[in-house]
């Protein structure tokens, strides 16, 4: 009788264990937390303020790596594995261009959220849809209007969507959708921490749009063209030296150091991930300043109000 019993509760043993955790479904959970799998580090930050403790974040592109040009290491392609989600920037950034297809072979569970849903993309590298017919204009009537019209058409999108508080909002809502789905029963703490985060991040909005209050029509010259969408939201204009990912050509330089100098701007911005030596030369010639920032960090609302601290001095 006590050996039938034994038996029966061996039959039925694995049936509880693997019903005691509806999520844990073969190496889907890391240490019980869900793997999620993302491009850049900003949206690592997105996903733990969604996820905090249930999940665990695998970043492809390394701070100070660029998101243009890395390739993954075959570790990093191994630890994609156990992902159950991967959250995309969606924007057309290279990194996902090239590889996003080859990420889903290796892993074909994985559930992607593509966080610019909802966002509105803005052409590249001068962001002028949304800055407003105000900065196109000033775009077309200033000189060398051809040239960035050109830009804006052979090089598509501007795929660094993060940079404007607004659209972290959206691609927060779309980590959450992308959480819900791989781990239903977190659904209650995501919604409190979502809506936790974008409150900060309404916050972080307000802030930079005072900062930024009196810099209508303020020329960002910047070597990389990362922050259209910020410029764009707060009214300011992006003027990138670099062009397609390439150092500029020396015409298209002394084109800038002419700006510069007509509008009065004195300093020049770097991101760490790019060199600096170009963004030099122009900061001589117009008797200004390299600034350095990075798009890139993990600390998304402290680093945006710095760089908006950076930009309100302009
Ligand atoms: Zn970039």
């Amino acid at each position: 009788m006590a050996v039938r019993y034994l038996f029966l509760l061996l039959l039925l043993l694995p049936v509880s264990l693997s019903g005691c955790s509806g999520r844990d479904n073969g190496q889907a959970a890391v240490n019980g937390k869900v793997n999620v799998a993302v491009s850049i580090e900003p949206v690592a930050a997105f996903v733990e303020a969604v996820g905090k403790e249930r999940v665990q974040v695998t970043v492809m592109v390394p701070g100070g790596a660029s998101p243009h040009t890395y390739e993954p290491k075959p570790s990093q392609l191994r630890s994609l594995g156990s992902a159950l989600l991967y959250a995309k920037v969606g924007s057309g950034i290279e990194f996902e261009r090239r590889w996003m297809a080859r990420l889903e072979k290796l892993n074909p569970r994985l559930v992607i959220t593509d966080c610019s849903k909802g966002v509105e993309l803005l052409s590249a590298p001068t962001a002028k849809v949304k800055a407003g017919k105000e900065a196109a204009h000033q775009e077309r009537s200033g000189d060398g209007s051809d040239a960035y019209e050109e830009r804006a058409h052979t090089y598509g999108f501007d795929p660094h969507i993060w940079v404007s508080p607004r659209n972290a909002v959206k691609m927060v809502e779309n980590i959450y959708a992308g959480l819900v789905e791989v781990d239903p029963e977190g659904r209650e703490a995501y919604r409190a921490n979502k809506d936790e985060y974008i409150k900060k991040l309404q916050a972080l909005d307000k802030k930079i749009r005072a900062l930024l209050s009196g810099k209508r029509g303020a020329r960002v010259i910047t070597y990389h063209p990362a922050w259209g969408y910020l410029t764009a939201e707060y009214g300011l204009v992006e003027v990138p030296v670099e062009f397609e990912g390439k150092p500029p050509s020396s015409r298209s330089v002394v084109e800038i150091i002419k700006r510069a100098r007509n509008e009065h701007v004195t300093t020049v911005f770097t991101s760490v991930q790019f060199s600096r030596r170009a963004a030099e030369v122009i900061a001589k010639e117009i008797g200004g300043k390299v600034v350095s920032l990075n798009p890139l960090e993990r600390n998304y609302i402290e680093n945006m109000e710095r760089v908006a601290t950076a930009f309100s001095k302009l």
